[in-house]
């Protein structure tokens, strides 16, 4: 039997991931506030959404366009949008219209269409470049070795600001806090060249507490917060 759960769980629940955010800075001798939680709010209704977001400050991440579209027309228009999805060339032109962030730029291309599709009534778009870091073959995000050279395609782009590094680990590591510190070597790699590029957008709702401990700057947490998702 499923319960539809009801916001003021939603709100309990997002103060809970809150208090082991602050737990994990902590254990980590980190600076209390140093990482930001970006509530991945995909397969969730706007309706469930709206009491959280009244609530409390948040941040929402989305991985599917046509369902973010509707969310971001019917919440508040100073909500702030992370796309953390995978991103089709033929789709950069809404996600440059109506997202803050984007956290999944892997190549050359996305990123100059990205650019050329950011209105100039906004901000630079925020990105973050999105790196295979087990170098898996089945998976999105740029090899390693190849983070140099789209850093610098991206910082020639006046409409998007480098901000940092993403990546999604294989699930069920040996060490859970091994491929969060390789990313986190890598983005010391950058920073020298690159120095807004200071964000790190890793751990979700099964490796928050390792990635914290490795340094990331943002975690994306859905399951912890709204429970199971049901296929969208
Ligand atoms: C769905 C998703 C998340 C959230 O994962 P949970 O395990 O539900 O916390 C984080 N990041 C990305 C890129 C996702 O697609």
């Amino acid at each position: 039997m499923f319960r539809v759960m009801s916001s003021p769980d939603d709100i309990q629940r997002y103060d809970h991931i809150c208090s082991r955010i602050d737990g994990a800075l902590a254990s980590a001798g980190r600076a209390p506030g140093s990482c930001q939680l970006i509530v991945v709010s995909k397969t969730q209704s706007a309706d469930r959404l709206a009491p959280l977001v009244q609530a409390r400050q948040i941040e929402l991440g989305e991985n599917y366009l046509s369902e973010a579209l509707p969310k971001i027309e019917a919440l508040p228009d100073s909500q702030i949008w992370h796309y953390i999805g995978a991103i089709q060339s033929n789709k950069t032109a809404p996600i440059a219209q109506h997202f803050d962030w984007v956290h999944t730029v892997d190549r050359t291309k996305i990123a100059t269409r990205l650019n050329d599709q950011r209105p100039e009534s906004l901000a630079p778009l925020e990105v973050l470049i999105q790196v295979n870091i087990d170098e898996e073959d089945s998976k999105a995000g740029c090899r390693p070795a190849e983070v140099n050279d789209l850093a610098r395609h991206i910082e020639d782009l006046p409409r998007l600001r480098l901000r940092g590094l993403m990546s999604i680990p294989a699930a069920n590591q040996q060490d859970p806090e091994a491929p969060h510190r390789a990313l986190a070597a890598l983005l010391e790699t950058l920073k020298p060249h690159h120095p807004h590029a200071s964000c790190l957008s890793m751990g979700m709702s099964g490796d928050l507490e390792p990635a914290i401990a490795a340094g990331a700057t943002q975690v994306r947490i859905g399951t912890a917060i709204f429970g199971p998702r049901t296929k969208p």
